[in-house]
């Protein structure tokens, strides 16, 4: 082993030292060239401060570029990066730094202060800060150092990154991935979508989590293809870009924003090539109503933070709205039974298992939790599936969000596609909660359109009928909108713990 697994290849290749990396809201430019030294500079201070290989360094620090170049710059010296959700209050943080025992830690530098004391208390040696414009002790002490740097060597199985879950219930698991995870992963992706040194990328996902930073910062480095880099989303100016870019990587919430804008037309997407969506699903109706308003039919992927992408829709061939297309190349993906284990056949629904050389190599220093994700060399998913007789896997939603009432499995998913096809329902979402006489009641909370005249007895009434009697909600409550985490993943945990108390029986 004598390079450095990842980086080597991310700096094989660059196109030109010149050649425009990230396009900036200012209107600057950063180049390939740039981008290398700033992260040889980082690296530098990194060693200097003792960082070692396998080392971690925690990072909470909004978006900038010189974020993305001390992500590189973290590779490079041979250490693991550990991006935190800017969302996270300090004590939030304290059982991250607690649980991964960083060597640095990077903060924003409003919270320096209360950030140091945190650090001082549990034992983490070193503190920097960095701004959201790129400022901070960080970049003023790496620019003493010189670009170039000799980058540490690693090999395919050492880590990279560790990215904890978003897991919404019990502590969080901080998932290891190493350079071969996220090197095979980004390849099998650039290959998949075509991505060449011509692309433009839109990128406007947060750099924390696997979506935004290995998805999107991977493939983009690894074709030599540049990047609008915004620090959030903004639906207009998402538009204007679209004559300057070829791609866009969006949660399903970038979508529906941007069928809210008339600009959305086939003129504005025209010198598009691909729309990409994934992190939660997309609904079936956000991608007719797409295709219908551009022309462009959205390719949806399934990943996860501990696998990276799993299964992709073609880029030639149909892209089936409501699945997630099939498994990248290497990747192996079964359908088993939750309670035997047993494989399950095509068209039945089950637990989605998944092998290949995207797959974490576990939990950081939960070898019990990571032993019990595993089935066979599978990773066991969580999310519950289905594959098709042509090969698409769909998925229909997580295990733990399966409602068992009365001894029967109802899958929320199937339960929320037709709440939103009737009339007036903007979306959905169908929980079980806690019920004296069926464990658990089937329980929908619904987001009205504009202006709709919908009642309780109106959604029951246009389900009767459509989906068994077991499956039909017991009770529909409205809201304004769901809560969801930053990904636009539903938060069901949330709603599951507003609507725990409404079967109690009164005593
Ligand atoms: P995270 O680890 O935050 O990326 O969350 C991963 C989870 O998001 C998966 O286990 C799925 O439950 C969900 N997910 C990701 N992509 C999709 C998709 N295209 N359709 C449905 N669920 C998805």
């Amino acid at each position: 082993m004598s390079e450095n697994h990842l980086f080597a290849a991310i700096r094989a290749a660059v196109p030109s030292p010149d050649k425009p990396l990230a396009l900036l809201a200012d209107g600057s430019v950063v180049t390939y060239g740039e981008m290398l030294a700033l992260s040889g500079q980082i690296a530098g201070l990194l060693v200097a401060r003792g960082v070692k290989p396998g080392d971690r360094v925690a990072v909470q620090a909004e978006k900038s570029w010189p974020c993305l170049a001390l992500y590189l710059a973290t590779l490079r010296a041979g250490a693991v990066y550990l991006p935190l959700n800017t969302g996270y209050t300090l004590n939030e943080v304290r059982y991250f730094l607690g649980d991964a025992e960083p060597t640095l830690f990077v903060c924003r530098p409003e919270v320096a202060v209360e950030a140091r004391a945190l650090a001082n208390e549990l034992g983490v040696p070193r503190l920097e800060t960095l701004g959201a414009d790129g400022t901070g002790s960080l970049t003023d002490a790496a620019a003493t150092f010189a670009p170039d740097f000799d980058d540490v060597a690693r090999g395919p199985d050492d880590l990279a990154a560790i990215l904890y879950t978003s897991g919404t219930t019990g502590r969080a698991k901080g998932a290891m991935l190493s350079h071969g995870n996220l090197l095979s992963n980004a390849r099998a992706l650039r290959e998949c979508w075509r991505f060449t040194a011509d692309d433009v990328l839109i990128h406007a996902l947060p750099l924390f989590h696997t979506h935004g930073l290995f998805v999107a910062v991977n493939i983009v480095l690894l074709s030599g293809a540049s990047m609008f880099f915004r620090a959030k989303f903004d639906p207009r100016e998402t538009i204007e870009l679209m004559d300057r870019a070829t791609c866009l990587m969006g949660v399903p919430t970038f979508y529906t924003r941007l069928l809210d804008q008339p600009e959305l037309t086939r003129a504005a997407t025209a010198h598009m090539r691909l729309f990409i969506s994934g992190s939660a699903p997309l609904l079936a109706e956000t991608h007719r109503a797409f295709r219908e308003r551009t022309g462009h039919a959205i390719l949806e992927r399934y990943g996860m933070t501990e696998t990276c992408m799993n299964t992709s829709n073609p880029y030639e061939g149909e892209r089936i709205a409501g699945t997630v297309g099939f498994p990248l190349p290497g990747v192996s993906i079964r359908i088993t039974d939750p309670a035997s284990g047993a494989e399950l056949s095509m068209g039945e629904i089950g637990m989605v298992e998944v092998k290949g050389p995207n797959v974490t190599k576990g939990y950081w220093r939960m070898p019990e939790k990571t032993a019990s994700e595993f089935h066979d060399g599978y990773f066991i998913t969580g999310d519950l599936g289905r594959i098709d007789e042509r090969g698409y896997l769909s998925i229909v939603g997580r295990g733990k969000d399966l409602v068992i009432t009365g001894g029967f499995n109802v899958y929320p998913k199937e339960v929320e596609g037709e709440i939103d096809a009737i009339d007036g329902v903007l979306e959905s979402a169908v929980i079980g909660v806690p019920h004296p006489d069926f464990g658990e009641g089937v329980t929908a909370v619904v987001v009205p359109a504009k202006g709709a005249n919908l009642t309780e007895q109106s959604v029951l009434h246009a389900l009767e009928g459509r989906l068994a009697k077991f499956k039909q909600p017991k009770r529909v409550f409205f809201v304004g909108e769901l809560p969801r985490n930053t990904m636009g993943k539903v938060q069901k945990n949330v709603l599951r713990d507003s609507y725990k108390d409404i079967y109690r029986r009164s005593a």
